[in-house]
């Protein structure tokens, strides 16, 4: 097994698109890195040049510390495990797992050990003679992942492998391969447009949008410290809360206008924003669902920024509660308890925490202050 870098990575296809540009990160031996971001971002084309299977147009690639930027997709000890999973359908599981080991002409004793090995790991032993047909979804993308890592790659490539299952599929087969990169150790690459996905697995995230990375994180500091609003946007189910607020002088603070209604911003957060000449002007406001107070909860010291809305729609998901409501025609969601609100149509006196809250610049998108 081994790291990865890739130093100012670029892409540009020969239409003249721009599909990745300058693309850095050192993965270190054993991380499992996950690729994220909306559909079109250059996550597959970002994996396609690790692979091999796309030029790249500048920028270095080094594999265990070695160029590959020349080197050919089969020289590069690194195995790729796709969507469709890529079976040959005329051939057993087993001989789907034995065929990358066949071609590199590996005597009989060795596949069969290598076969055995991925099989156990991956719950597959008894599936050895069945042909993929018979096999289920879950089984089948299984077998596509044995097939990659029983040639014990340096680097594992899988480019959304579970975006074909069902969900409860999907989470089972997720947890299945935590597991299953904890006994390999391998560097995984794992591209997906899902940020629930990407949560649940990745080591550190890189979050791309239009061909760049707008940030690299473990799952918490993407979380916590948002550095821009695409990725505060992006992370987080349900997402964070996003609006336009206007910055007012209140003393020595500042405070966040939305219509009729103002939130005193603690000091720490007062003073960027002041110092760096907000006062007057709009900012964007981001607050997590999970920071709302509700009700006789709004009592007391936080009064201040409390607000009265109308319930709009209140969703139960699993043990959680979502509630939908409306503060001056900006739609918001929260996180909350059973019984602690009221139903749709009801009024409840909803109060942000403003110690919680991130605000963005509206151009450059970039943070300016959180908590
Ligand atoms: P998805 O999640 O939908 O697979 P992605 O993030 O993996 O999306 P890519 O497949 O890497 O995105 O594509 C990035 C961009 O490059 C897209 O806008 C795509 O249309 C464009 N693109 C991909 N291949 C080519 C090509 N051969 N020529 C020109 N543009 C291309």
């Amino acid at each position: 097994m081994a790291g990865l870098s890739m130093r100012r990575v670029g892409k540009v296809f020969s239409n003249g698109f721009a599909a990745v540009k300058e693309f850095n990160i050192e993965v270190e031996d054993g991380e499992f890195i996950v690729l994220a971001g909306p559909s079109g971002c250059g996550k597959s084309t970002t994996l396609r040049m690790i692979a091999g299977l796309e030029d790249i147009t500048s920028g270095e690639i080094l594999i265990g510390g070695n160029r590959v930027n020349e080197m050919e997709t089969k020289d590069r000890d690194v195995a790729m495990v796709f969507q469709n999973y890529a079976l040959y359908p005329d051939m057993t599981v087993y001989e789907n797992m034995a065929f990358g080991l066949r071609m590199r002409k590996l005597p009989e004793d060795e596949i069969d050990r290598e076969v055995r090995w991925a099989a156990r790991l991956l719950n597959l032993e008894p599936l050895l003679d069945s042909m993929p047909r018979t096999l289920t979804g879950g089984q089948r993308q299984n077998v596509a992942i044995g097939r990659a890592i029983a040639r014990r790659p340096k680097v594992l490539l899988m480019d959304e492998p579970l975006s074909n299952l069902a969900e409860e599929i999907k989470v089972q087969n997720r947890r299945e391969l935590k597991r299953i990169h904890k006994e390999l150790k391998s560097t995984v690459i794992y591209v997906t447009q899902d940020q629930t996905e990407a949560m649940a697995l990745g080591n550190r995230i890189v979050v791309m949008n239009d061909g760049e990375i707008r940030q690299i994180g473990t799952p918490e500091e993407l979380y916590q410290n948002p550095c821009n609003k695409f990725v505060a946007g992006f992370i987080g189910s349900p997402q964070m809360n996003l609006f336009d607020v206007v910055v007012e002088q209140a003393g020595d603070c500042a405070a966040l206008a939305l219509g009729e209604h103002r939130i005193t911003l603690p000091k720490e957060q007062s003073v960027p924003l002041l110092e760096d000449g907000y006062a007057g002007k709009t900012v964007v406001c981001g607050i997590r669902p999970e920071d709302f107070r509700f009700g006789k909860d709004c009592e007391g010291a936080a009064k201040d920024g409390c607000v009265e809305a109308m319930i709009q729609v209140q969703e139960a998901v699993g043990d959680e509660l979502f509630l939908y409501f409306q503060v001056d025609k900006v739609g918001f969601v929260a996180r909350c308890k059973e019984g602690e609100t009221g139903h749709p149509g009801d009024k409840v006196l909803v109060c942000p925490d403003a110690s919680r809250f991130y605000l963005f610049d509206p151009a450059t998108e970039r943070i300016i202050t959180n908590q």
